[in-house]
């Protein structure tokens, strides 16, 4: 069963304040989350964890990352903006783009952060971007094919868009030093969500065989290698979390088996996780509006796939707990949905779940990454409030909702328009 970090009491309360829906935070579980992230890499000297902002890009929670000495993993020039106003700044920036315009990658080295090339082709882009080769460089690497683990999860980096070829890596090496660089790290994100402890590990032994043949064959200085994100979480209730510190142990034995006997024991790891750090912290709350018995039975909420788009987007499963009911029998089977002109707008098919009323509070769980910042505007829906429960169990706005006037805010150069943004 999956409880919520948020009781009805508290919801009750936190309602009469800030009307649904929203997404919740809860402050206690991110802070454990990072503490036993860093203590299960505690082992390796230069670890550091590089929250992927674009799962969860909101200053407050950012800061408090960075509390755990997480820097911030950025893709793009709004992501490096709000990582320098959170003053997360120089080596605590990893900028892992791809398909990348130039003055992103010049913003990036002005901030001091560590680029890391999706592609060959961007060692003559960043050159041209920056008028040099940064000191310190990474490139990500696509070994192609399929990865598989034992219990047969899989994934298709032969599909997937990014990084580079071996060749390529080795010869991106080499120019790369050519050119003047002097640290080297390789990166590489070859599954998604993985729900098991061996994905690491595995991705771990596969990047420092690969580590020592680079530097021993180009000469290259590694100095980090980066595991990227691609843990998981358990969304469904029947699946097992991950265990943080088995995984860390995983990678030390990777670690000592291949880097140390290679004399390459001050390489430093580093992540990029974004849903392990954030997606079980995170809830959105919604409330049920309205019932419709037709071929189907569907309860529409207050909230829609503009909140929250993975079920949409990937068919992806959030369980949902209708609060005050969690001991009444599911005996009904519902669609839940929201209100865009979209068939695709349901946060749940064919879901037992115990009988909802109008006004019954429905917490829709694990929404903490890839939940709000996936967010859009269609049907001229607006973006809800980001609230934070604090360990005092306070509730702090860190994010307003947005309101009409920020819909049409693009139109403020057109006199005609103006009074709707007002
Ligand atoms: C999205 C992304 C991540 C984070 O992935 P999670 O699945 O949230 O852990 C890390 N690195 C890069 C380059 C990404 O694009």
């Amino acid at each position: 069963m999956k409880t919520p970090f948020v009781t009805k009491e508290q919801l009750q309360e936190i309602t009469k304040t800030y009307p649904t829906p929203f997404h919740l935070y809860d402050e206690r579980g991110i802070r454990a989350n990072a503490a036993a992230l860093k203590a299960a890499f505690a082992w390796n000297k230069g670890f550091r964890e590089y929250f992927a902002v674009k799962a969860t890009p909101n200053p407050y929670l950012m800061k408090l990352l960075h509390e755990y000495d997480c820097g911030c993993d950025c893709s793009s020039m709004t992501e490096l903006m709000l990582s320098e106003a959170c003053g997360i700044t120089g080596e605590y920036i990893m900028f892992s783009s791809n398909d990348t315009p130039p003055e992103e990658f010049a913003e990036a080295d002005r901030l001091g952060g560590i680029i890391n090339l999706d592609d060959i082709t961007h060692i003559e882009a960043v050159e041209q971007a920056l008028g040099h080769i940064p000191e310190t460089i990474s490139c990500r690497f696509n070994p192609g094919g399929v990865f598989q683990m034992s219990n047969g999860i899989m994934d298709n980096p032969g599909d997937s868009k990014y990084g580079m070829t071996e060749k390529q890596l080795f010869d991106a090496f080499r120019t790369l030093k050519a050119k003047g660089a002097k640290r080297f790290g390789i990166h590489a994100f070859l599954a998604s969500n993985t729900v098991t402890n061996e994905y690491y590990p595995k991705l771990a032994g596969i990047l420092f065989e690969l580590a020592v043949r680079l530097q021993q064959e180009t000469g290259a200085k590694i100095a980090f290698i980066n595991l990227s994100g691609g843990i998981g979480v358990p969304y469904r209730p029947e699946e097992q979390p991950n265990d943080i510190a088995v995984i860390g142990e995983g990678v030390r034995q990777q670690y000592e088996a291949i880097l140390t006997p290679a004399g390459m024991d001050d390489v430093a790891i580093f992540t990029e996780l974004g849903r392990y750090m954030m997606a079980p912290y995170g809830c959105l709350v919604t409330t049920a509006i309205h019932e419709k018995h037709t071929h189907k039975e569907y309860v529409g909420v207050d909230a829609c796939a503009v909140n929250l788009m993975r079920p949409a987007m990937y068919g992806a499963y959030h369980h949902i707990t209708v609060m005050g009911k969690e001991n009444e029998p599911c005996d009904h089977m519902v669609d839940v949905v929201g209100s865009l002109c979209e068939n695709n707008d349901k946060f749940a098919i064919d879901r037992m779940l115990p009988k909802i009323d109008k006004g019954d509070i429905l917490v829709i769980h694990d929404t903490g990454a890839h939940g709000f910042s996936m967010g859009y505007n269609y049907n001229g829906k607006l973006k809800s409030a980001e609230l934070l429960l604090c360990e005092d169990g306070s509730v702090r706005l860190i994010r307003r909702a947005e309101t009409p006037a920020d819909y049409f805010a693009t139109f403020d150069c057109f006199e005609e328009f103006k009074h709707l943004s007002e």
